[in-house]
């Protein structure tokens, strides 16, 4: 008989019930050290105070009005964004792959004003990720997530990672936007090059089409600067944003510069819930947190730690991994053996992470994790290991 819940996860045997910081307490009363984060979701770790406080005071004023009124919580954190990033204007959503159904319905209308209606295709890369919905999946394209669904939405062209010619070769008359993330995450841990970043940067603005970055899960701090495409000195024309914005409370959001947005003039999209009160008073909360550099510095600093304490780790367990991969706090250790076997042996210790494509475990801690979470982190991950070495 199918389970009330859809079964469409596989999950752990594992229910937590509550969490602080980097800690998740299970039913039985165990502490999991979480370098998961809800799959980079809790950027400021479980129950932060200041993410409690600026909920549960706007959930005691009011929740929910829709859009058909001005919401001071939402103009607040849209002026934060705009403030701190490339963007001149903001659109929120409830999730990642809400922003990307926005970001290519924005990158059609912009050209369809621009009286070339035929340029509808976006160009996007093998292990890519964009979310679930039927933009997201066709987006993406991988068999995986698309087999059974058709007929999928059209306009999409796939290309594989890291292959300059075949890039530029499809690039054509009819081509909108590349649409890529600055650092794959689903896809197992790979960062384009920053001078990948500013090859297609230059490329879009040699050709004039639009840039979207899908930062969805590499943004908001992860990288160690607010926004990952920082590091190559280059911005993008649109930008999906979701996961670490909202701390844990659904928020995603679509930022972009005046000129990509020009086509979205009123009534031509929407969402009830989109920017709600609730979402966006926690979602100033962590842009004021996450925006100060003090902080960013710290996550850089706590992330060389990280990565120099598993470079030891793989170096201790050469026949279960390979080699560390990522930048900042959104690390990828890649392995030799099945990494749900990683993640499990860590369940054995208490210690949660998370799997990705291309034989890797995830590493995407709260990035405020501390010094003594990193070295406890690295030794549970150890032990783990040691479970399934066969030497
Ligand atoms: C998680 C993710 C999405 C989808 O976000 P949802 O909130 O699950 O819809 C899109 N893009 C990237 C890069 C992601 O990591």
């Amino acid at each position: 008989m199918i389970s009330s819940v859809l079964p469409t996860y596989s999950r752990a045997p594992l229910s937590f019930v509550s969490g602080a910081g980097s800690w998740l307490t299970e039913a039985d009363g165990r502490r999991f050290l979480d370098l998961g984060a809800g799959i980079a979701v809790n950027a400021l770790g479980h129950a932060h105070p200041k993410l409690v406080e600026a909920l549960t005071k706007q959930a005691g004023q009011l929740w929910h009005t829709s859009n058909l009124y001005e919401i001071p919580q939402q103009q607040a954190l849209a002026d934060r964004l705009v403030e701190h990033t490339f963007a001149d204007t903001v659109f929120f959503t409830n999730s990642g792959t809400e922003a990307c159904e926005l970001a290519v319905k924005m990158a059609r209308k912009y050209f369809y004003d621009k009286d070339q209606p035929e340029r509808v295709e976006i160009i996007t890369f093998d292990g890519s990720f964009h979310g679930r919905s039927a933009a997201g999946i066709a987006a993406a394209g991988s068999e995986k997530m698309t087999k059974g669904f058709g007929p999928l939405l059209g306009g999409f062209v796939h290309l594989p990672f890291g292959d300059h010619e075949a890039l530029t070769a499809a690039i054509t008359d009819k081509t909108c936007a590349i649409m890529v993330e600055p650092v794959q995450g689903e896809g197992g841990i790979r960062p384009l090059p920053d001078a990948c970043l500013k090859g297609l940067r230059d490329l879009c603005d040699e050709h004039g089409i639009l840039m979207i970055l899908d930062e969805v899960q590499c943004g908001v701090g992860r990288t160690g600067k607010l926004f990952a495409h920082e590091w190559a000195g280059v911005t993008p024309d649109i930008m999906m944003v979701a996961k670490g914005i909202g701390g844990g409370f659904p928020l995603g959001a679509v930022l972009a510069t005046e000129n990509a947005a020009s086509g979205m003039t009123a009534g031509t999209h929407g969402s009830t819930y989109g920017g709600n009160p609730l979402g966006c008073a926690v979602g100033c909360e962590v842009m004021d947190i996450v925006s100060d550099p003090a902080f960013l510095a710290e996550v850089n600093r706590k992330a060389s730690l990280l990565r120099q304490k598993l470079e030891g780790l793989v170096a201790n367990h050469p026949d279960v991994f390979e080699s560390v991969r990522g930048t900042g706090l959104m690390l990828g250790l890649k392995c030799k053996v099945a990494p749900m076997d990683v993640v499990n042996a860590g369940y054995g210790q208490e210690v949660i992470t998370v799997p990705a494509a291309d034989n890797v475990v995830r590493l995407l801690p709260p990035l405020t994790i501390t010094d003594d979470e990193i070295a406890q982190a690295v030794t549970r991950l150890d032990a783990a290991a040691a479970t399934l070495s066969s030497s």
